[in-house]
């Protein structure tokens, strides 16, 4: 019999081989195996720690893990636990937050797009994948928890000094609504509200979520910025419906959060289309093509396309989310596939496996485009200016003057960047993946 040294090299070794897609590294290596036992008598135990609860991929490490053990001919038996360790906060987070992992914001730049709906049922999808959840309305003058949720008491508690989030359906709720019912906010100046909403958000105490969703209010303005620099958000989301102007809110939602190193990693495209109860047949009220045109132009790796659903009002006005009121139904099942999108993106920002290239430009090399993990490409500047996807240069097709360089280089998010060009064409825009497709290894 080899020695349970060598047993558990070999444990070792064969776990090595599954990689976490999301952060493009083995499970051994990522520290997730812990609580190595049963190595003597073959029946192996161990704990499998993720970083989150709602992880998608739980079920598929569990399988993956126990096929690659049973082949070890000593192995009688494989039992694997998996649990799930809160992340230690890259910068700490105020008073109320300190035990909050992940904080996600939602946010639209038009009102009545469905982005409150939207942020309900991502938080109570999240909840139903396992995780701890927060929901803050960070909407003072039109707050829309207290219709879409209605808990049984909704008064208030303080203790110590903090306040106690409201508990409905498991999740834990604060907003303006519940805190000062009827208060009047017009009375309230830009600072007032700033700092009102600042204290909802920190002197309530959460106590340890994985997860904390704000529902942020609809625009880009000075309450956005000091709730985010406050809460050190992880990620946002951007609402939006397909008419004409969602590309122009979505840039200028990307434009927003990236002053403020909020990666967008996402875009939810609601009401997309409608599909008539009698016929059956699908019409797209308001265009369609726009989400698949976000997503290619800004590389966001999360997008989703939710349909007008009559559920989603009834059950919004009623008081109950539709994620549980019909949690078997497909407008369930459309905000778990959301909701397993974002878990995922989230843990890659969170741990550093999303962050961005440096694309600078040197005039006797190219456009140089370094990856975090050093990895180089080069590319002339006239072959990125040739493509250029901006609706003028999809028309008409010149080509560009031969000397054409660029004029500035500046990220655009997360996934994206935006480069001026010295005959003023511009700003192309470019995601990351793209730009290495076009490039030489350098
Ligand atoms: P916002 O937060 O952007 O102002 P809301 O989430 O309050 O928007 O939604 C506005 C209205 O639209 C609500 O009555 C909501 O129930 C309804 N709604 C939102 N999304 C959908 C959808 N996909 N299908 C049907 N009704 C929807």
């Amino acid at each position: 019999m080899n020695s349970p040294v060598d047993r558990e090299r070999e444990v070792l070794e064969a776990l090595r081989s599954i990689e976490d897609p999301d952060l493009g590294r083995d499970i051994v290596s990522l520290g997730f195996v812990r609580d190595l036992r049963g190595l003597e008598d073959g029946h192996l135990r161990f704990t499998l720690r993720l970083t989150t609860p709602a992880c998608p991929l739980r079920e598929d490490f569990r399988r993956q893990c126990e096929a690659r053990l049973r082949r070890l001919e000593w192995v009688r038996s494989v039992a694997v636990e998996i649990t799930s360790e809160r992340p230690a906060q890259v910068a700490p987070r105020a008073d109320g937050l300190a035990q909050v992992g992940t904080i996600l914001a939602v946010g639209s730049c038009k009102g009545g797009v469905g982005k409150s709906t939207v942020a309900v049922n991502l938080a109570g999808a999240l909840l139903r994948r396992g995780g701890q959840v927060g929901l803050f309305d960070a909407d003072i003058f039109g707050p829309s928890l207290p219709t879409m949720l209605r808990p049984e008491d909704p008064a208030i508690r303080v203790a110590d000094g903090a306040l106690l989030p409201l508990v409905v359906e498991g999740l834990r709720v604060m907003s303006f609504g519940f805190a000062a019912p009827g208060g009047d906010p017009a009375i309230m100046r830009g600072p007032m509200v700033s700092q009102v909403l600042d204290q909802l958000l920190t002197q309530t105490r959460w106590g340890e979520l994985d997860y904390l969703v704000l529902d942020l209010p609809p625009g880009t303005g000075d309450i956005h910025l000091t709730l985010m620099q406050r809460a050190n958000i992880t990620g946002a989301l951007i609402v939006t419906t397909p008419q004409e102007l969602s590309r122009v809110d979505v840039v200028k939602g990307i434009r927003m959060f990236q002053r403020l190193k909020v990666p967008v990693i996402g875009v939810v495209e609601n009401m997309s289309r409608y599909r008539c109860p009698d016929c059956g047949a699908v019409h797209h009220p308001f265009g369609s093509g726009a989400r698949e045109q976000l997503v290619r132009e800004f590389g966001l790796p999360v997008s989703a396309e939710l349909p007008i659903w009559a559920e989603l009002s009834r059950w919004g006005d009623r008081g109950r989310p539709v994620v549980f009121a019909e949690p078997a139904g497909e407008v369930a099942a459309a905000f778990l596939e959301l909701a397993d999108r974002v878990v995922r993106e989230l843990s890659r920002v969170r741990l550093g496996a999303a962050r961005p290239p440096v694309v600078m430009w040197e005039p006797s090399r190219g456009v140089i485009v370094r990856r975090a993990d050093g990895r180089t490409f080069v590319i002339s500047p006239r072959r990125l200016r040739e493509a250029c996807g901006c609706a003028e240069c999809a028309q008409r097709r010149a080509p560009p003057p031969a000397a054409v360089e660029p004029a500035g280089i500046e990220p655009m998010g997360n996934y994206a960047v935006s480069v001026g060009w010295s005959d003023g064409h511009g700003p192309s825009i470019y995601p990351y993946e793209a730009l290495e497709a076009l490039g030489e290894a350098g």
